[in-house]
């Protein structure tokens, strides 16, 4: 076995995605990755998230203190391109750790301004679409009707040409609640009836075709049944004659929503579907460009994506009654006491347009538990020493 303390595909993945792409070092901005021309399913790799603190002992800035949890987190990554991954790792003693951070830091900020200045130029595409967990592309909406939405993909977020080739390839094994596409810019998602299909175009890029189910069920919030009461400081209400509060219909809305967004998803032995990544995207994207908007992506998901309860199989979306998300907004750079606040603007059914603050509840430790269901159906592996 390696003892070398890797970073995970998905942290990788987030260092590319927050270093936008290019190499990090100090003038060099090498683009590291792009679409391939010899093969539609090739991508060059150029790019590297190479370890500030070495993964093994007698690498370089090698720290025996850290632990595994520690090398492998993403502040212990910097995005490179291959020729400096190189240079670093040949030099501690002109690349220390805290240069190597320096010259992060500075290239991520550099990243978040360009970002905000082509939007607001009106250069870069605002658009984020979804398809499935693990595939966000930058696009624009083509068009559709009743059965099929179309995209122009221009470029990948996350995941890559070969994850979206996979997707479409292993559509029928997926499980039903990872089937959807997302549309930041309306504000709504729909589950996918069959897969995506993709075709290359002259001109460069991708179009992309996804058969779509018509629009998830919502109730009216008149309907929302009956809940507990929450208190501003998020703890059950007693009433005066012994008992706990309850609210129900257009009342209970807020609190709907704040116990869907502050549920992780897998947190729930019971409902491994139910809840939210917040905590992860917190955990590798804070800061970053696209922070807001994968968020937002993961707002519509609660409101147009249906779940399905495993004690009943009866399916519904987990906001109930919402129809549109039009913006999540952070009112703070980090939860304190794990609460985070957010505005958020939202169309209800019954109610219209709906605006509220409330605070969310994120663990700042990642959450990464594994449920009940998967630790008894997984298979037995042999325990290596
Ligand atoms: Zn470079």
């Amino acid at each position: 076995m390696s003892n070398r303390d890797e970073f995970s595909q998905k942290t990788k993945d987030a260092l590319r995605l927050r270093a936008s792409n290019f190499c990090s070092f100090r003038g060099c901005e090498r683009t590291t990755s792009g679409p391939s021309d010899e093969s539609p399913d090739a991508v060059n790799m150029t790019g590297k998230a190479a370890h500030i603190h070495a993964a093994a002992p007698r690498g370089r800035r090698y720290l025996v203190a850290m632990t595994p949890e520690e090398r492998t987190d993403i502040s212990n990554g910097i995005w490179l391109c291959a020729h400096h991954a190189d240079l670093i790792d040949r030099d501690e003693v002109t690349y220390t750790a805290d240069l190597l951070r320096a010259m992060k830091r500075e290239h991520e900020l550099h990243c978040d301004r360009r970002h905000r200045d082509a939007l607001r130029a009106g250069e870069a595409s605002a658009d984020l679409i979804a398809i499935g967990p693990d595939i966000v592309f930058n696009g624009e909406f083509l068009g559709a009707d009743r059965s099929q939405w179309r995209f122009h993909l221009q470029d990948f977020v996350d995941g890559d040409l070969h994850d979206l080739l996979m997707f479409v390839e292993c559509f029928e094994r997926a499980p039903a609640i990872d089937r959807y596409v997302l549309i930041n810019s309306f504000g709504d998602g729909r589950v996918l009836s069959t897969a995506p299909s993709v075709s290359k175009e002259r001109i460069g890029g991708y179009t992309l075709t996804c058969p779509v189910y018509p629009s998830a069920e919502r109730i009216s919030a008149a309907e929302l049944p009956t809940d507990f009461a929450l208190s501003e400081d998020h703890d059950l209400m007693p009433t005066e004659d012994g008992g706990i509060a309850e609210v129900a219909g257009a009342d209970a809305l807020p609190q709907t929503i704040k116990r869907c967004l502050s549920s992780q998803k897998g947190e729930s032995p019971f409902h491994k579907d139910f809840g939210t990544r917040f905590a992860e995207y917190f955990r590798l994207l804070a800061g970053s460009p696209w922070f807001e908007q994968i968020l937002k992506l993961e707002v519509i998901r609660q409101a147009a994506i249906p779940c399905i309860d495993p004690l009943d199989n009866r399916q519904y979306t987990p906001f109930l009654c919402v129809e549109r998300v039009y913006g999540i907004e952070l009112l703070a750079d980090v939860p304190s006491g794990n609460w985070l606040p957010i505005r958020l603007d939202l169309e209800v059914k019954g109610l219209g347009r709906w605006q509220r603050e409330l605070s969310i509840c994120v663990p700042k430790e990642a959450v990464k538990r594994t449920s009940l269901d998967e630790l008894m159906a997984g298979p037995l592996h042999p325990i290596q020493s």
